[in-house]
């Protein structure tokens, strides 16, 4: 298996670390376009728990970003500047040309890593990223979260499948390297499903993936169905041994940027293992041997 850390190795020949920026402020799925509340896992803060907060410059952002870590990175790490929050190519191509053009003027930024959906590429976005592409590598992660068109709508993705697909082909076509984001353990399926994403995302070509288990946040609709009983969250043991198998799936080409997230602690209601995030880490190193 290829992980995040020896492709960056071979490609910036150095350790890289991501600062995260807020940038965008919304979702599609949020404020009517295609959807209203989200999808039924996502917290208010659009999945980026972790930036410095909206309203300050990209540049500022970032320099947080490199403090904070800056103590274990030492001077000779590069960072990817990570668009993370929301869906960050929703707004029109002057704002995000430049906002990468900003990041990209950072002597410190060597990429550019945005998260979006895959419906919210049109051609002028599409243009500003090939643009920033011809510059630094950049890498767009795409919230598949799963294969399965039921699924993509108890979960209220509010995209088709198909749309993901392609998203991928055109991303690609511009040398854009793509990220897949998939949920194990989502509301309805079993493992095959699980695994039948991951070979739906190998097939449509993805560079990369990262994979997730479910976590329960405070405060949304998720919150509501797993206190009604509706379904059960995975245990640790239960969630690495598809996560295992999902490795076993893909190409050796196929970088791998996580095994597992963990979800803001205030926030978070269950599965409490993945709060212990020093655990899991311990635990994957023994399990994965990495
Ligand atoms: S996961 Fe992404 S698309 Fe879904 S509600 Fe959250 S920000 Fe919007």
């Amino acid at each position: 298996m290829l992980t995040a850390n020896e492709h960056y190795k071979a490609v910036f020949e150095r350790k890289m670390y991501k600062a995260s920026i807020s940038f965008a402020a919304t979702c599609p799925n949020r404020d009517g376009t295609k959807g209203t509340g989200g999808c039924i896992f996502c917290s208010a803060g659009g999945s980026g728990e972790f930036a410095a907060g909206p309203g300050k410059s990209v540049t500022f952002q970032i320099d947080e970003a490199i403090e904070q870590v800056s103590g274990k990175a030492g001077t000779d790490a590069g960072y990817i500047a990570y668009f993370q929050s929301f869906t960050n190519t929703y707004c029109s191509p002057e704002k995000l040309a430049a906002a990468l053009d900003e990041a990209i003027a950072h002597p410190k930024i060597l990429a550019a890593s945005i998260a979006t959906r895959p419906d919210c590429i049109p051609d002028g976005i599409l243009k500003v990223l090939a643009k920033c592409a011809e510059k630094i590598p950049v890498y767009v992660e795409l919230g598949l979260q799963t294969s399965s068109d039921i699924g993509a709508k108890l979960i209220n993705r509010c995209y088709e499948t198909c749309e993901y697909d392609e998203a991928v082909k055109r991303l690609k076509a511009v040398g854009i390297n793509v990220i897949t984001h998939v949920i194990f353990g989502l509301p309805g399926e079993d493992e095959e499903q699980m695994l039948e994403t991951v070979r739906y995302a190998v097939q449509a070509g993805t560079d990369g993936i990262k994979f997730t288990c479910l976590y329960v946040l405070k405060g949304t609709v998720l919150e509501e169905m797993w206190k009604a009983g509706e379904f059960e969250v995975l245990g640790q043991e239960e969630y690495f041994d598809i996560v295992e198998k999902a490795i076993g799936l893909l190409p050796p080409e196929v970088v791998i940027h996580r095994l597992t997230g963990d979800g803001p602690k205030k926030l978070l209601l269950a599965p409490m293992w993945t709060a212990d995030k020093r655990g899991v880490i311990n635990y994957i190193n023994r399990r994965f041997g990495l």
